[in-house]
């Protein structure tokens, strides 16, 4: 099979032949159409996060990519949800045990023996991937290939943050909260779905580009990060609950100083490690109730949520660019230099 292929980390990706994987028990294979690039893949092949280039050494691991959409080609042995010709996803979360505690209590991504896709598993930037059975989202027949791709990470990962603001925090539809990083690949998605559950949506980026596309996604209200303080406080007092995907601390400082008291600090951007930490009083924490989530990907019950909203029309998928597999090096250059807004898809 065709696939794109880490030769030396950080150096450009070679396309090339390699053997095409086989199904294990309780696994499938699926035949991949399209596939989602994410930020994720550029640090993973530039070598930047040191533990999980210890994982894909570890496991073989070269082919990077964890939206992949496809059909599956064949079951493995057991696999009884699932046949071919089934229209399927290959997200990061590739499996799972589901008999430890956090699987069995609807966590499975803290999953001791969990394995991602790219990382324990060669990705989906290639004609073929394997995924085990129970992780495996169907797609419906609504969502194009390119609109599910990024619904794969970019999409789950807003949902299962926004979602924690009913399941988690219990906060109740109507009242203001604030999207931090609104415009970008994730906040795009947390904007629109935050709108569907109904909460009053205060989506805070910088620039003025930045702002008229979150005013754009139907934030009631899109504010520049330099006055998000006081617009806020004038406003309402405190929001109660900052959702930060802005990958800087400053993005969590705003989100802390912005809330009220009981409010939520849902973190899911990822600073540089280089940033350092981010400075918690716990005279705040404690004085004011704040309460603290982190949240990553999703899983299975999420995306049927999530497609449920794309179908309905409430969730859009911005995808500004698609590629061949081919052209794989360009669009890794583009998305490193920030040229990309939006998501980009490779069709193979
Ligand atoms: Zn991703
Ligand atoms: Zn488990």
């Amino acid at each position: 099979m065709r696939a794109a292929v880490i030769k030396e980390w950080g150096t450009p990706l070679e396309v090339t032949d390699v053997p095409k994987p086989e199904p294990g028990p309780g696994e499938v294979l699926v035949r991949i159409s399209a596939s989602g690039v994410c930020h994720t893949d550029i640090h993973q092949w530039k070598g930047d996060w040191p533990p999980v280039q210890a994982l894909m050494i570890q496991h073989g691991v070269r082919i990077l990519g964890h939206e992949g959409i496809g059909v599956v080609e064949e079951v493995g042995l057991g696999v009884s949800t699932l046949k071919k010709g089934d229209r399927v996803g290959v997200p990061w979360m590739n499996y799972w045990c589901g008999r430890c505690e956090y699987c069995l209590s609807g966590y499975p991504h803290w999953c001791p023996h969990a394995k991602y896709t790219s990382v324990h598993v060669d990705g989906t930037h290639a004609e073929y991937a394997i995924i085990s059975e129970r992780a495996t989202p169907r797609i419906p027949k609504e969502i194009s290939d390119v609109e599910a791709a990024p619904l794969m990470c970019a999409g789950v990962t807003a949902y299962g943050a926004v979602r924690k603001l009913i399941t988690e925090a219990a906060i109740p539809p109507g009242k203001p909260i604030a999207i931090i990083g609104a415009a970008g690949g994730l906040g795009h998605y947390a904007v629109q779905i935050a709108k569907a559950f109904g909460y009053t949506v205060v989506g805070i980026d910088v620039g003025a580009e930045r702002v008229k596309f979150v005013e754009k996604l139907g934030a009631d209200y899109a504010v520049d990060v330099g006055e998000a303080d006081k617009f806020v406080m004038d406003k309402w007092g405190g929001v109660y609950a900052s959702v930060v995907f802005t990958p800087r601390l400053e993005g969590y400082r705003l989100g802390l100083r912005l809330l009220r008291p009981l409010g939520a600090l849902v973190f899911v951007g990822l600073p540089d490690m280089k940033e350092g930490g981010l400075e918690l009083y716990p005279l705040v924490v404690v004085g004011r109730g704040i309460r603290i989530f982190g949240s990553s990907v999703g899983v299975t019950h999420e995306f049927e949520e999530l497609f449920n909203l794309v179908v309905q029309g409430k969730v859009k998928s911005h995808v500004t660019k698609t590629a061949s597999l081919s052209e794989i090096n360009e669009v890794f250059k583009d998305l490193e230099e920030g040229k990309i807004v939006g998501r980009a898809v490779l069709k193979i």
